[in-house]
């Protein structure tokens, strides 16, 4: 028996097909990749599982005993059937003998109807199967949820990443072990450990949303951002609270038990802050806490799958956020005030009194915030119980922004080197161009995120010009260049001849400031 007439072996190659081809949606195109699982109906045609509920939906929804009482609506069947029989005979639908337009089809205009006899035939989608995409190549997570290493570990691996924050990276490494050793673990019998939900207090840029992303990425967990100013309480303009569940159970690839062990972050967490003074509804403010409370502590949500709000065409799915992290984070602008205050008011009794002018000078001040001070800013108390670790962030100082910028596995000075690299250009930076970069950068005051404008601004002659001549060997970026009073240095590949004269340097326009 030949090769290919072996049963055995055309089975085989059938299976690998199937596995490098996928189904594709009949009614919305999706593959099955994205879409999910499919019905398989007669005549190849596959039918996602979402098109599937809404076709149900539709279907069950329609009031057919109503219609056909109705005798309008059977009229307008009976005439759309003459239409048919007409167009068979090549009459033109528009227009009548005499040339006049036919009036326009009352009744459902948008609701055809399908003759399934006309799929069977020259209607057989061909194309139902599309090529997946290259392969199921995916990174191994560094930890493994279920044997979670020890916090030092967690935080050795932050530090790869995130630069200084080390009170931070401490507390969190602690609080992810915690919460997924208890995840893992499942309810103890007795003693049922609570949840150790963050809340993480820092001025814009220093790393929050980072530190986070890194968490999520080093756990191999699904991740869900969003940002409290969006939400109000249900029913307002704005995003229900559930939609942040909704968010990370679509960052989960709608798998519910993957994004019930994911983590949610919610950023500007201070701007739901109680709104002083007001005699209105605070549905942006004190009504987001209260909503909120029962998802920090753990509840079953019905969230649509698929979309951002409830309707009729959405399937639910329950999601249940009892072993969800959630990690707010904010930058609480006039928190530092309250927090001195209440300082000066302790010291300004007995003999301490002498102190009291110490915390104005005091620079990390935020690291003494208290619940109370907490309180006092305008987040419920039910709110704050909720989230039982605190952790504060230091702002960037120069020093941190300088290592930010060349120390961080993905740092962007290596991006940028990398980039040359494949041009066989070596890129270095001078310690004193790095400081003039730090330097303009905290001028800007949105922490180590101006970092990034600032090198693409000044990269980007070098990046035009250099491809342009072969013999550039390495490039030095100097202060001067970055302050725009000179170029950058270049040598060429051969002799390793240093042309920081004048002449090369023109040929990379010079920076104004
Ligand atoms: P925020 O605190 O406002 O959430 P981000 O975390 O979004 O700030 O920081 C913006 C960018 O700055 C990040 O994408 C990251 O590249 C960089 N960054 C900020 N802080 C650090 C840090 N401590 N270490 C390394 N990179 C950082």
């Amino acid at each position: 028996m030949s090769d290919i007439d072996h049963p055995d072996r055309q089975d085989s190659g059938a299976d690998e097909r199937k596995k490098e081809y996928e189904d594709v949606c009949f009614i919305c195109r999706r593959p099955e990749s994205k879409a999910g699982k499919m019905f398989h109906l007669p005549n190849n045609i596959s039918v996602c599982n979402d098109c599937m509920h809404k076709t149900m939906d539709a279907v069950s929804q329609f009031d057919y005993q109503g219609m056909l009482n109705n005798p309008a609506v059977l009229n307008m069947l009976n005439n759309q059937f003459d239409n048919k029989s007409r167009q068979k005979q090549g009459e033109s639908e528009e227009e009548e003998e005499d040339g006049q337009p036919r009036e326009p089809q009352k009744g459902f205009p948008s609701i055809s109807f399908i003759n399934l006899s006309d799929l069977s035939n020259d209607g057989i989608p061909r194309k139902q199967k599309i090529k997946r995409k290259g392969g199921d190549k995916k990174e191994k997570p560094a930890f493994d949820i279920r044997s979670i290493p020890a916090p030092h570990k967690i935080k050795e691996k932050l530090d790869q990443y995130v630069i200084g924050q080390e009170y931070a990276k401490k507390v969190i490494s602690v609080a992810v072990y915690n919460h997924y050793k208890r995840v893992g673990t499942g309810t103890m019998d007795e003693i049922e450990i609570e949840k150790s939900n963050i809340l993480m207090i820092g001025p814009t840029g220093c790393g929050k949303t980072y530190l986070v992303k890194t968490l999520a990425k080093l756990l191999d967990v699904p991740l869900a951002i969003a940002d409290a100013t969006s939400l109000t309480e249900a029913g307002y303009i704005g995003d229900d609270i559930e939609s942040v569940v909704s968010k990370l159970l679509a960052a989960a690839d709608n798998d519910v038990d993957k994004a019930e062990q994911g983590i949610i972050f919610i950023d500007e967490i201070d701007k739901i802050a109680k709104k002083k003074n007001t005699t209105s509804r605070d549905v942006s403010g004190e009504s987001v806490q209260q909503g909120m409370l029962k998802l920090l502590e753990g509840a079953e949500v019905e969230v649509p799958v698929g979309a951002n709000s409830k309707n009729a065409m959405v399937p639910l799915a329950t999601v249940n956020t009892r072993n969800i992290l959630f990690i707010c984070g904010g930058a609480f602008p006039d928190l530092e005030e309250i927090i001195r205050q209440r300082l000066r008011r302790q010291t300004s009794i007995g003999f301490t009194a002498e102190l009291r002018d110490k915390w104005d000078k005091e620079k990390n001040i935020l690291s003494k915030v208290t619940v109370e001070d907490l309180r006092n800013f305008g987040m419920i108390p039910e709110f704050i119980g909720r989230l039982p670790v605190i952790c504060t962030l230091a702002g960037l100082d120069k020093d941190m922004l300088v290592r930010i910028l060349k120390e961080p596995k993905n740092a962007i000075l290596k991006q940028y080197q990398k980039l040359l690299e494949l041009d066989e250009v070596k890129l270095e930076f001078s310690d004193d161009a790095l400081e003039a970069i730090a330097e303009k950068a905290m001028q800007k005051d949105t922490g180590a995120r101006a970092l990034r404008s600032i090198i693409e601004e000044f990269m980007l002659d070098i990046m035009y010009e250099i491809p342009k001549d072969e013999n550039i060997g390495r490039v030095t970026i100097t202060r001067a260049y970055i302050e725009g009073t000179g170029g950058p240095v270049i040598d060429i590949r051969s002799n390793n001849y240093s042309l920081s004269d004048m002449e090369k340097m023109n040929e990379i326009p010079q920076k104004s400031i």
